[in-house]
């Protein structure tokens, strides 16, 4: 058999089926793309769960018409540039796939502007540009996906109700804002506002716009340093538990991540305070030296990998041990006569 290289639509289609799962992981792609651009507000409109459309507008950086263009290609990104770079991300994007995958499997189009000169419009079908325009000067992007999955109806076939993706959206919306308190974020489903946050920089704020006030009284401030991390939150009293772990959110130099060892330290740190098969509320920001964190893990960069993790989950632990122990919600033993 003869070995041929794939044209760029095709790699990209192939690409698309591992960075876009769901309607939700378009919403996280451009969302980080919105953040790393400075962004400190961001809209998002979906309709019918983003299976139908999915809008994401800023009032970030924006690009300039040739990058507006490159921007869709494969491994075209402005964030890393060399192999010395991909140790040190500092970004929530690096991989440069996300745009070209997602306009591989969707009608999409773009108005973005530096705000300087008039912006720039494409419409991509497909991964093919098919009109390109001048647009409005607004700084920052408007990205609409529009029929994703239209050219891959097995995938589009896989997708659950309505209700299913609109819950992946909301839990991933969730977790961006409880990342980012100071960016503003409106979300708005099928016309209606799904929730909003105020972009002052208050985690707690944003626990009480996302979780509602009654979770948020009941949410304890934790605090922790060592040589190699910063850890920060609020972790909730143990009277208020959940089902689920979704309801535990950790944050890596930014980057929400799903990491069973991390949440399996935080109920540790509960100790016997949970009931049997509850999950605690906890939301915690977690700093390091990029080094310290493979990011690189998975196409979609939910997974990463800390070289220190030992280390990491004992000290989420201990934070979390300590700081019931100082609200005296564990009786202290009694000591020894
Ligand atoms: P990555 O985020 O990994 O670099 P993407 O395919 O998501 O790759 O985006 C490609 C590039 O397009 C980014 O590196 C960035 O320069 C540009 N870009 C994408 N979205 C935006 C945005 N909302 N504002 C400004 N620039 C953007
Ligand atoms: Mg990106």
């Amino acid at each position: 058999m003869e070995v041929f290289q794939m044209p760029d639509a095709l790699a990209n289609k192939i690409a698309a089926g591992e960075v876009v799962e769901r309607p939700a992981s378009v919403v996280k792609e451009l969302i980080e793309n919105s953040i790393d651009a400075n962004s400190s507000w961001i809209r998002v409109e979906a309709v019918e769960a983003g299976l139908q459309s999915i809008k994401v507008i800023d009032n970030g950086n924006g690009m300039s018409e040739t990058d507006a263009e490159k921007a869709f290609l494969r491994h075209a990104t402005s964030k890393i540039k060399d192999e010395t770079d991909l140790f040190r991300v500092n970004t929530l994007g690096f991989r440069g796939e996300a745009l070209a995958s997602i306009a591989a499997v969707s009608r999409l189009t773009v108005k973005t502007s530096q705000g300087d000169s008039a912006g720039t419009f494409l419409s991509i079908e497909g991964g093919v540009i098919t009109d390109r325009t001048k647009s409005d000067a607004r700084k920052g992007t408007e990205i609409v996906v529009d029929d994703l999955f239209f050219n891959t109806p097995a995938r589009l076939k896989y997708m659950k109700t309505i209700h299913t993706e609109l819950g992946h959206i909301t839990d991933l919306l969730n977790r961006l804002a409880l990342s980012h308190p100071s960016i503003r974020f409106e979300v708005v489903h099928n016309g209606k506002p799904l929730f909003n946050t105020a972009g002052t920089g208050d985690l707690l704020q944003v626990i009480s716009q996302v979780y509602g006030m009654s979770v948020a009284r009941k949410m304890i401030p934790v605090k922790h340093e060592t040589l190699d991390f910063s850890i920060e939150g609020y972790i909730a009293k143990p009277e208020v538990t959940r089902a689920s772990r979704n309801y535990i959110s950790t944050m890596v130099n930014g980057r929400y991540i799903k990491s069973m060892q991390l949440s399996q330290a935080i109920i540790r740190g509960y100790h016997t305070l949970l009931t049997v098969g509850r999950s605690p509320i906890v939301v915690l920001s977690i700093d390091m030296d990029p080094v310290l964190v493979d990011v690189n893990v998975h196409p979609t960069k939910l997974e990463v990998r800390f070289s220190k993790d030992k280390a990491l989950a004992a000290a989420i632990e201990d934070m979390i041990h300590g700081a019931f122990r100082s609200t005296s919600l564990i009786p202290e033993m009694e000591p020894k006569q």
